[in-house]
């Protein structure tokens, strides 16, 4: 098993049909124990509680510095150490860029990108202090074709400042062992897109993905597997394609 004896937390995998749960389900199928962090918290304790014994769920809002520190707090009580941290909890807004109001884009800056940093930096003097981690961050294609599927340019800009954020952390982590790395996944079928596309918007977006399917969380699950395992001990800084090579 390739997470044998190792313990993560995933943020965002409280949704039983999302990419969070994709991932915390696959972790812990490769032995590890996990940690689901949501702002659905009642929601976050019934997906660990599906995963089996050993696994926490605690409520969590990434965009709240004060919240970060408390629930590592809660995670490395129960734990004692965390090794993984999958920085995933993100949401979307389908928008025009001119009817960006400040709300909305705070609202998305806060959850998909300071999340990122917040929910790292709470986990930072642990990992810094063991001398060892594996952090990776949820980007999206839309960071690299700005936004054109679901995301508005708000989105787009959030999830390209996460790409910046994590290679940064990355060159400042990588001397205390602590490896960071983004995946951008292209479009995958989960609650944050469903029924929001039509068919005939669904039959465009297939024909530019030369794998000719929309992907499934679990496509995304695997490449954080390979991220948090030691296959990937060399990588770091480094931004993974998950996209059934849509960017090609
Ligand atoms: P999802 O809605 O199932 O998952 C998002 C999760 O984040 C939810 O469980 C939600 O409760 C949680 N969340 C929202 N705000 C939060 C907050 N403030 N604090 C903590 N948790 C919070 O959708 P998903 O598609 O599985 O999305 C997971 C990630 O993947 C997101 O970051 C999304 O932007 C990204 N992504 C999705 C796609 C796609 O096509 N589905 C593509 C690229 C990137």
């Amino acid at each position: 098993m390739l997470l044998e004896g190792k313990t993560a937390v995933i943020s965002g995998a409280a949704g039983p049909r999302g990419i969070g749960f994709a991932t915390a389900r696959t972790f812990a199928a490769q032995g590890a124990r996990v940690a689901i962090l949501d702002l659905d918290g009642e929601g976050a304790k019934r997906a660990a509680s599906e995963l089996g014994d050993g696994h926490i769920g605690v409520a969590c809002n990434v965009t709240d510095r004060a919240d970060c520190d408390r629930a590592i707090g809660e995670v490395l009580a129960a734990f004692g150490a965390v090794d993984i941290l999958i920085n995933n909890a993100g949401i979307t807004q389908a928008i025009k860029v001119w009817d960006i109001d400040e709300g909305s884009w705070d609202r998305i800056q806060g959850v998909n990108l300071k999340g990122v940093l917040f929910l790292s930096q709470a986990l930072m003097p642990h990992m810094r202090g063991r001398k060892q981690g594996a952090i990776a961050c949820m980007s999206s294609v839309s960071a690299q074709r700005g936004g054109g599927i679901l995301g508005g340019a708000h989105y787009s800009a959030a999830k390209a400042g996460v790409l910046g954020l994590a290679k940064a952390m990355a060159r400042e982590l990588g001397a205390d062992g602590i490896r960071v790395n983004c995946v951008t996944p292209g479009l995958i079928q989960t609650d944050i897109n469903a029924g929001k596309i039509s068919d005939e918007a669904r039959g465009k977006i297939l024909e530019g993905i030369p794998l000719a399917r929309l992907g499934v969380p679990q496509d995304v699950a695997n490449i954080f597997l390979f991220l948090a395992s030691d296959l990937s001990a060399y990588l770091t800084g480094t931004v993974i394609d998950v996209n059934g090579g849509m960017l090609i």
